[in-house]
């Protein structure tokens, strides 16, 4: 039997459902949020990601899932949406008319890494894009809209974690000091880290090995470098959370590492997760815009992990799960046609009817819609068809009434309308 490539997973029935909920519940939020759907392409040419995300990152050093083309393009299964997004945003000149534009969208990433739980190869985020506002307010309004949406899913124990990058003013400083005390730990960092202590030092804050973590404990805070304008906003960051209720904290190790990234940067982390405690991140990234060819345009979002939100919501899937509300038990061949009739005139409108279509005996057809979880049976044999009636019984109650079939399938629309 060929088995799923190792990392990727189906999405069943009866897990779905909440998948469905979940994405409505988000979409439903970001448009009221001023948000709209934007909708992009899972592959991109390689050089999208490797420029910007940036070439010294796991993601594109080995995370990528590259291949040719038949004409030799390399090409790529995205790994995370911004890019995509940017990319279109320019493209399609979005900017030009106003360059406040909102977007969001749902669907699958790809990154070949280690699976464990909470990770996989193919994965589903709900990203958010805010172009165009450099005041951090956009920032918050992105924490708060999550800190929203996690409440409305009952996640429990939610925190923000944040930090400022600073920018391209005041991070080179900042970098210099961390490059000077990354030499003075150098033997102890794992090989990933001395590697990163030239390509992207920044890095080294966030390496999981345990002795890297420890060798990082004295390293300088990012939050004392800041230039004023930086620090300025990182204030409003933290005033606005305070006044709206929103749980926080600050953590200097968080760092996106890449040039582009500046200012706000922050994680919505839940206790109900293990090592894998992110639920969403995002921040602010400046630069990217220009950076890919479009003009000088701020901008700023999050991406949540779906999979993991899944996994930490409070709802059970079980109450979205739905169930025929009518199971029709036909007996003989005329009841069985006419059976079919109904079920295909209720099901366009809108009410989910089952029937069996082998001619079963009305003891395994019972039992069948028993199964399905039907609310009402409706009961149909030689015998009813001659009278001109249909027995309807509820499943719940087992009462039973004999409803004439002259019009009956404007009845059960009345009666079983949900
Ligand atoms: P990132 O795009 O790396 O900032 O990730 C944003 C969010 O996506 C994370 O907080 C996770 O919740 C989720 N995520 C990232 N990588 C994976 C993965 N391999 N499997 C499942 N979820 C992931």
């Amino acid at each position: 039997m060929i088995q799923l490539i190792r990392g990727f997973k189906d999405i069943l029935p009866g897990e779905v459902e909440l998948w469905q909920h979940i994405e409505h519940r988000a979409a439903e939020l970001l448009e009221d949020y001023g948000f709209r759907e934007i909708r992009i392409p899972i592959m991109e040419r390689t050089e999208l990601f490797s420029r910007s995300i940036g070439d010294a990152t796991d993601i594109v050093e080995k995370e990528m899932y590259t291949f040719p083309d038949r004409k030799g393009e390399l090409i790529t299964l995205r790994p995370e949406a911004t890019a995509s997004v940017v990319r279109a945003y320019i493209q399609h000149k979005m900017h030009a008319a106003d360059p406040v534009r909102k977007f969001y969208t749902v669907g699958p990433m790809f990154r070949r890494e280690r699976p464990q739980k909470g990770r996989y190869r193919q994965f589903y985020q709900i990203n958010a894009e805010i172009f165009g506002v450099a005041s951090p307010l956009a920032d918050v309004q992105l924490i708060v809209l999550l800190d929203t949406l996690f409440e409305r899913l009952e996640v429990p124990d939610v925190r923000a974690h944040i930090n400022s990058l600073g920018c391209p003013d005041c991070r080179p400083r900042y970098r210099e000091a961390l490059v000077s005390y990354l030499r003075t730990v150098e033997d102890v960092l794992c090989a990933d880290c001395r590697r990163r202590m030239t390509t992207n030092p920044l890095r080294v804050l966030d390496c999981k090995v345990p002795d890297c973590r420890q060798a990082m404990t004295g390293a300088p805070i990012l939050a004392d470098y800041l230039c004023d304008a930086c620090r300025k906003d990182f204030e409003t960051v933290k005033k606005q959370l305070e006044k709206l209720g929103i749980n926080y904290e600050i953590d200097g190790r968080l760092v996106r590492g890449l040039d582009y990234y500046t200012r706000t940067t922050f994680e919505m982390q839940t206790g109900a997760l293990g090592a894998q405690s992110a639920v969403a991140g995002g921040g602010r990234y400046d630069g990217l815009v220009k950076m890919l060819g479009g003009p000088a345009i701020p901008a700023t979002g999050f991406a949540v992990g779906f999979d993991r939100l899944a996994e930490v919501c409070g709802l059970s899937a079980e109450r979205f799960v739905r169930k025929p509300a009518l199971f029709i038990a036909a007996l003989g061949a005329p009841s069985q046609e006419i059976a079919f009739e109904w079920i295909c005139r209720l099901g366009a409108a809108g009410i989910e009817a089952e029937m069996d279509f082998e001619d079963r005996s009305l003891k395994s057809q019972m039992k069948r819609a028993d199964r399905l979880g039907a609310d009402y049976v409706l009961m149909l044999g030689e015998q009813e068809l001659s009278r001109g009636v249909a027995l309807l019984r509820n499943m719940r109650t087992r009462d039973q009434e004999e409803i004439p079939i002259k019009a009956i399938v404007a009845g059960l629309i009345h009666r079983l309308q949900p």
